[in-house]
């Protein structure tokens, strides 16, 4: 900096110019002047790599060591190292600024864009703001982590009574998980244990109310005018033009949800009763089978389109191999393995197999969450679940080494390039392998031994799907929605439940049993995402991308028929496309990327349509006569204790 000004100023002293320069000399001077600013930028980015990669693999060496070994140290330990990456990348992103407005290289130009959206919590540069946003940030997914339901107003202290009558978020999540169960809980138990659990997050509230003023500070820092625009600026456009597309591609799948919705809820009423479910209303929240409704496989017993069809119980015959000898934890892994190396794939580094964690340890507490790592940003592959052969970790397997082989494809690249073209493609990698996962695959590897035999069999699969993938999809939408409006100044904290559940009924149509909750509450907590501060979005793109991708696999593979009827294992030409995307990483904006794979430089949910096709022609003829759809009014008729929702006015379905 201080160089350049001298130069300059030294520049115009030695030609003596006249007080006026004409446009011309003054254009010249500027271009010179632009031009070593731009060289600045190329140097600056070179240290930036440098120094990034040396921060970002001491902190990822950190967190590996303290998921895998949970200790007071290794959790400091942890939080020390991030604490320097964070506040060298604020120092950094401010440094960026002053290239603003020069032409500068694309690679730079792409690194400082990257830099300036690598936070998702930026922090004031006043440093005593600064500490107390960490601290917030801290406390807020502390509390969230210790949350605990003390029932008959028991006061927790006592070790012994509290294991008695308390109970955290897995023990009642169990509660509404065995809906469908021989002793299945009833109405009134599955409200009790939804209601518990969001008695937890009412002491989030003022510390959420902070988190806001202050992370907006921090973003307003660096440009944008609020966070949830820069949380909007991640995606090659305009905030405003991404907002628009998440809308575009929720109207797409909408129909299908509302016809999913129309048909849960009928049988539901039929269950409970139409005093407890009404039949054209919005579904009461604790019902589902989960806590947040946002999916719905638990009452897939209860929805069942065809019984007595060919059960495809996976876990069954993970099980039986077991017993054979003929399958262990690492044989799962392998199993995914051999997906990616049939489609042209290298096989996973022999360091993978030596660093993962694939059991629980026995003698420490772990963090047994499954997840993906490149440790040291150089093809260092782990993975670490605690694994249990059965349906869900095959998938979950498949899921993780997706983000593997993404890692594999561009660990070459600088760091900053090091990461999916937009955060919704990394998460839907290894789920769109998992469409490939049909029957037909699952027979050949020996985990079920008949084949579906006819249509009914299909509509039952879809309909097991449709639960986890189709009934997400309002959630993942609506979520950030919530926190846009709420960093935007839009919704001020004293209407944050009122319109966290206004926007649950406009995109879900669930509704809380038994009225209102009134401001006293603050839901939005009772979600890990909003306490931890993890943009949500991502996941909704990824619902979306992986039927994108999987067809573009499906059509280089060409596949004739239907589009879930599609395998693509064993695709050398399927694996090309998937790869020539995965090498680019983030260096190009994500419409290239998606470009390559697919020919579309939108993202677009009618592979997820056409899919789910079967399906939607079977709910349709299933719905016919009922009323789809849900109003306001006819919500929860159980009557509310307090005022009634003001929720936003809802279209019905159809
Ligand atoms: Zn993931």
């Amino acid at each position: 900096m201080l160089q350049l000004l001298s130069l300059s100023c030294a520049l115009v002293a030695g030609n003596m110019p006249p007080p006026n320069p004409p446009p011309a000399v003054k254009a010249e001077e500027k271009k010179i002047v632009d031009e070593k600013k731009a060289a600045e930028a190329r140097i600056f980015a070179a240290t930036l790599e440098t120094d990034l990669k040396r921060l970002w693999v001491r902190s990822s060496t950190a967190e590996w060591i303290k998921a895998t070994y949970i200790t007071d140290d290794t959790e400091r330990n942890a939080a020390a190292m991030n604490e320097d990456a964070m506040a060298f990348i604020g120092q950094a992103i401010k440094k960026s600024l002053t290239y603003k407005g020069i032409k500068l290289d694309p690679e730079t130009e792409r690194m400082l864009v990257l830099l300036k959206v690598s936070q998702s919590l930026p922090a004031p540069s006043d440093a005593t703001k600064r500490t107390e946003l960490a601290n917030t940030a801290a406390k807020l997914e502390g509390l969230y982590g210790k949350g605990k339901f003390c029932a008959d107003g028991h006061v927790p202290g006592n070790a012994e009574a509290d294991k008695k009558h308390c109970k955290d978020l897995s023990e009642l999540s169990a509660v509404l998980s065995k809906v469908s169960e021989k002793k299945a809980p009833s109405y009134e138990e599955q409200y009790e244990a939804w209601r518990g659990w969001h008695e937890t997050s009412k002491e989030m509230r003022p510390l959420f109310t902070r988190l806001v003023e202050l992370s907006n500070e921090g973003a307003k820092e660096i440009g944008p005018k609020d966070l949830g625009e820069l949380w909007r600026s991640a995606y090659d456009m305009s905030p405003a033009e991404f907002e628009t597309e998440t809308d575009r591609l929720w109207n797409q799948v909408k129909p299908l949800y509302d016809q999913l919705h129309c048909y849960v809820r009928g049988k539901l009423s039929t269950k409970y009763g139409a005093d407890k479910v009404s039949a054209s209303g919005p579904i009461p929240a604790h019902l589902l089978g989960n806590m947040w409704a946002q999916e719905w496989s638990n009452v897939y017993p209860m929805v069942e389109p065809y019984q007595g069809q060919p059960s495809l119980d996976v876990t069954a015959g993970l099980q039986k191999l077991k017993k054979a000898k003929k399958l262990d934890e690492q044989g799962l892994v392998r199993i995914g393995e051999k997906f990616f190396t049939s489609l042209g794939f290298d096989p996973l580094p022999p360091t993978f197999w030596e660093r993962s964690q694939f059991t629980k340890p026995q003698d420490r507490d772990v963090v047994c969450h499954a997840s993906a790592w490149d440790v040291t940003f150089s093809n260092d592959l782990r993975i670490k679940m605690c694994i249990k052969l059965d349906e869900e970790d095959l998938i979950t397997v498949h899921h993780e080494l997706g983000h593997n082989y993404y890692f594999m494809q561009y660990w070459q690249k600088p760091v900053l390039f090091q990461q999916g073209a937009n955060d919704g493609f990394h998460e839907a990698i290894g789920d769109a392998l998992t469409l490939s996962i049909t029957p037909k695959y699952l027979k050949d590897l020996g985990l079920i031994e008949t084949l579906p035999k006819d249509d009914k069999g299909v509509i039952n699969v879809q309909m097991k799907d449709a639960l986890e993938k189709i009934a997400f999809l309002p959630f993942g939408r609506m979520i950030d929605q919530w926190r846009w409006d709420v960093f935007s100044g839009k919704v001020p904290p004293s209407k944050y439940n009122e319109h966290w559940w206004a926007l649950r009924l406009k995109y879900q149509g669930i509704a809380p049993a038994k009225g209102a909750r009134g401001e006293a509450f603050f839901d939005p907590g009772a979600k890990y995402h909003i306490p931890a501060n993890v943009p949500y979005m991502r996941y909704f793109l990824a619902r979306i991308l992986q039927f994108q991708f999987h067809r573009a696999m499906c059509q280089a593979a060409g596949h004739q028929g239907p589009l879930h009827t599609c395998s693509v294992y064993g695709n050398k030409a399927a694996g090309s496309k998937l790869k020539a995307m995965l090498e680019l990483g983030a260096s190009k904006p994500w419409p290239d990327a998606l470009e390559v794979m697919t020919g579309q430089r939108q993202m677009d949910a009618s592979a997820l349509v056409d899919y789910f096709a079967p399906l939607q022609t079977w709910l349709a003829e299933q719905n016919k006569g009922q009323r789809c759809g849900w109003s306001a009014s006819a919500g929860p008729t159980e009557p509310p204790k307090t005022e009634p929702a003001k929720a936003a006015p809802t279209k019905t379905g159809k």
